[in-house]
């Protein structure tokens, strides 16, 4: 059957990929996962991937008639760092929500998702199908298997979480509604999880932070500082660039979706990577990478909240 796909989160302005900021950041993630052991509710498999630095030399000989000159060339390959969840639960008290983007049948029913609703700012469609890798995995079933580890790894650090869906076999909510269920839950911090239908040549991750728009103006400095944790645990933790396309440093200011436009808790967009491309889309279709991008969402709101 063919399926629509035209994906809300897609930003087609291309950008430079540049990686000096969130340094700071960085070291301190990367710090926290070499302090804390990892206790994971998720899978313990799936978390025990050991930091490795994989150096491969090639040694390339050219010969002249009359001169011999050697050339060596080093490449340097570094799996994520070990990452952990902090013990005990520091976390007790605080309520996350998670929205993980689109629904599992939402490409059932057009009319439902072409519905129109007030987005903070005007008027936009329900809700979308998400996109999806060419290989037919879905955008909706990623966003909510990383949803449901993240929910595993909030709750072993004591956590009360709130979901805009519970399963990945129904119909939205539409976008209005996700925020207003988060807001009414009066989350401590909110994450949007999706992940992007880019360019095919595009890779990586980008953070979508929100505007102020009246509804969330007393929310866009905290989220902001959040949206930091978040690109700096993400990069530090699974492993995927920050977005060669999207936005500025990793970083896009989005006033055109819902699930920012009407938060009145501090919330950020994350487009985990590009099911578009084929690296990113062998990475997001596993099981691992998505059980590390929760566990780097795990620490970001961790960082943010403690
Ligand atoms: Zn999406």
């Amino acid at each position: 059957m063919k399926i629509d796909l035209v994906h809300f989160c897609r930003f087609s302005v291309a950008n430079g990929h540049h990686r000096s900021i969130g340094r700071q950041r960085l070291v301190g993630v990367i710090g926290l996962g070499a302090a804390l052991i990892l206790l994971n509710s998720c899978s313990s498999s799936a978390h025990a991937q050991s930091a490795a630095t994989t150096t491969t030399t090639t040694m390339t000989a050219h010969v002249a008639a009359t001169t011999t000159t050697t050339t060596t060339t080093t490449t340097t390959t570094t799996t994520p760092a070990v990452a952990t969840l902090p013990a005990g639960q520091p976390l007790a008290g605080k309520v996350v929500g998670i929205d993980p983007g689109h629904n599992g049948l939402n490409y059932t029913n057009p009319g439902f998702l072409d519905q129109q609703v007030f987005n903070g700012r005007t008027m936009e469609n329900c809700d979308t199908t998400g996109t999806q890798t060419d290989s037919g995995y879905t955008e909706a079933l990623f966003n909510f298997n990383v949803a449901q580890y993240l929910t595993s790894d909030l709750e072993a650090e004591g956590a009360h979480v709130v979901l805009t869906r519970s399963t990945n076999s129904g119909e939205g909510p539409c976008v209005d509604q996700r925020a207003q269920i988060l807001n009414s839950a009066k989350a401590n911090v909110a994450i949007d999880i999706h992940a992007d239908g880019g360019p095919s040549d595009g890779r990586g991750f980008a953070v979508l932070e929100p505007v102020a728009d009246g509804p969330n103006d007393a929310v866009v400095t905290s989220s902001v500082a959040f949206g930091s944790d978040v690109l700096a645990s993400f990069e530090a933790i699974t492993g995927m660039p920050l977005s060669t396309y999207d936005g500025t440093n990793g970083i896009s200011f989005r006033n055109d979706l819902a699930g920012l436009n009407l938060t009145t808790v501090p919330k950020v967009l994350i487009e985990c990577g590009n099911m578009k491309n084929s690296t990113d889309a062998a990475l997001l279709t596993s099981t691992a990478q998505q059980q590390r991008a929760a566990l780097a969402l795990a620490s970001a709101i961790t960082d943010f909240l403690r």
